[in-house]
């Protein structure tokens, strides 16, 4: 449970400047040369995600490695890396060796990379796994390795097979592993936070079946007690038989914690977040954090709806599709201001700038037509570009051509539709925060009011777009403004209203991504 313990609430730059200021104290004792070196503080940078922590008890430093395989060594020693190299499949973990001269990282396929003094022993790379590997921890007693994927499938290479949960059936996915102090047994823990002990490892209680506010993500062995602590994605601590040494659940992080290292004494453990951030707790002293930008490893698809040559191609655009139930169009022509400025060159411009707000902040972005003077492509395709490339969002971008009375913006969201070819069920919830967030943060960039003619407080949940219904990633389609109004189409005809436009998109999409990463 988590212990009413010490409590440490530092963040990565606090710790980061006390550490700092602890080794100049003894070292000099100029307070001009303490800001110089503070201000120079080197903080390696990474495009991707952190996914994995591992200590060197040797130094009392530590790795992390993001999910391209770069590793950032800290008060340790660097041994080589995969960031150069293309991978089938993102990194899911870090383990060193038992004298710290080496590590192998693990790939969600299953493939194996060793560097320094770790032996390659073997892999799942190449061999297709039923669920991926998330997890590798080092048999120190052997020298070898286990892996275990998300089913709690364990994968033995030169180390024992002690058992798995591969033919359980789990209420939720294993998210992680550790080993005991003689590795003669291990813990598998699973995102609800139950714990699975085999060989000699002991179960010293777990969070299955208490409601968790966040998913556990990570798991730790305290070597001194043969107990073990859980990590949840916003940095809350479990201890089982092991002392509590204090969590980040109560800062807000921009993205969730992904992993733990304990000390070498275990009076202490590491959190690593997503987001390069590092919580050094108990014992552990902070010696580094590296910044990654706060979309970093996102994908976001933005879908400038219909296209400039549509109008001169009515046997491509006029075919009928299925839209999840019902037959619409491929796709149509768009509206139009009264001084004839289109709707689909007003989308168009509205995604580029949405687009290089979103890649500014590390996302990965994907249009759905590559320029504006081509032909469709048909909703349903549209659709299935998010699909599948796994946006973690998409958004459709238009302008309507609602009553000349009628002003303002409306976000249209999925509803439960259920048809032969689609079930878009489980994106309602996550696409309505999508909805609310782009609601606000566009009404807030442009000021914009919501719609008068069209939905409640700017949201107008729909049924009948195929482009939702069809959506298996958290969708919405927002209609900026009102084009046959006056008022309305004299903003959308104006190049710095569009680039407002794009950035209010920019920052909706980015609230929900960022909230989306702390559950
Ligand atoms: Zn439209």
């Amino acid at each position: 449970m988590r212990a009413a313990g010490r409590l440490a609430r530092f963040s990565s730059l606090v710790v980061g400047v006390i550490a700092v200021a602890a080794a100049l104290t003894t070292a000099s004792s100029h307070p001009s040369r303490l800001r110089a070196v503070l201000a120079a503080a080197p903080r390696p940078a990474s495009d991707q995600p952190v996914s994995g922590i591992d200590a060197d008890d040797a130094t009392g430093g530590y790795w992390l490695v993001a999910s391209d395989g770069g590793v950032f060594a800290f008060g340790a020693p660097f041994e080589g890396s995969t960031g150069g190299l293309h991978l089938n499949a993102p990194i899911a973990g870090i383990a060193a060796t038992s004298d710290d001269a080496g590590y192998w990282l693990v790939g969600a396929d299953g493939g194996v990379f060793a560097f320094g003094d770790a032996p390659y022993l073997g892999s799942m790379g190449g061999t297709a796994l039923q669920r991926p590997v998330v997890g590798i921890a080092t048999d120190a007693a052997t020298g070898g390795y286990w892996l275990v994927a998300s089913d709690g499938g364990v994968f033995a290479f030169g180390a024992p097979f002690e058992g798995s949960t591969g033919s359980l059936h789990l209420n939720a996915p294993v998210v992680g592993m550790a080993p005991t102090a003689d590795d003669g047994g291990y813990w598998l823990v699973a995102a609800d936070g139950g714990v699975f002990a085999f060989g000699d490892a002991r179960y010293l209680g777990s969070m299955g079946g208490t409601p968790l506010h966040r998913p556990v993500v990570a798991m730790a062995p305290d070597r001194a007690t043969g107990g073990y602590w859980l990590v949840a994605s916003d940095g809350g601590v479990f201890s089982f038989g092991a002392p509590f040494e204090g969590s980040t659940g109560s800062l807000v992080l921009n993205r969730g914690v992904v992993g733990m290292a304990p000390t070498d004494d275990d009076g202490g453990y590491w959190l690593a977040g997503a987001d390069g951030g590092l919580y050094a707790l108990g014992d552990a002293r902070f010696q580094g954090s590296v910044a990654v930008p706060p979309l970093a490893g996102l994908t976001v698809v933005l879908d400038p709806g219909h296209d400039g040559g549509n109008s001169g191609d009515p046997g491509v655009v006029n075919q009928p599709i299925d839209g999840g139930g019902f037959t619409e169009p491929c796709d149509t022509t768009g509206t139009a201001t009264d001084a004839g400025y289109p709707e689909h060159a007003f989308n168009f411009a509205v995604a580029q700038a949405a687009q290089a707000a979103l890649e500014a902040q590390g996302a990965h972005v994907v249009l759905t037509r590559p320029d504006d003077n081509s032909v469709g492509p048909c909703v349903n395709v549209r659709a299935a570009i998010g699909n599948d490339v796994g946006a973690a969002a998409a958004v459709s971008i238009h302008a309507d051509g609602g009553p000349p009375g009628g002003v303002g913006f409306a976000v249209d969201t999925p509803v439960p539709v259920v048809s032969s070819i689609s079930d878009d069920t489980a994106i309602v919830g996550p696409s309505a925060q999508l909805g609310s967030d782009l609601r606000d943060a566009f009404q807030g960039v442009t000021g914009e009011p919501p719609s008068n003619y069209a939905g409640q407080d700017g949201i107008d949940p729909r049924r009948d777009l195929g482009g939702l219904n069809l959506s298996t990633v958290p969708k919405v389609l927002i209609e900026c403004a009102n084009m046959r109004n006056s008022g309305d189409a004299a903003l959308t005809e104006s190049a710095s209203w569009r680039q407002l436009a794009g950035q209010g998109i920019a920052l909706g999409v980015s609230d929900f991504l960022q909230a989306v990463e702390r559950t």
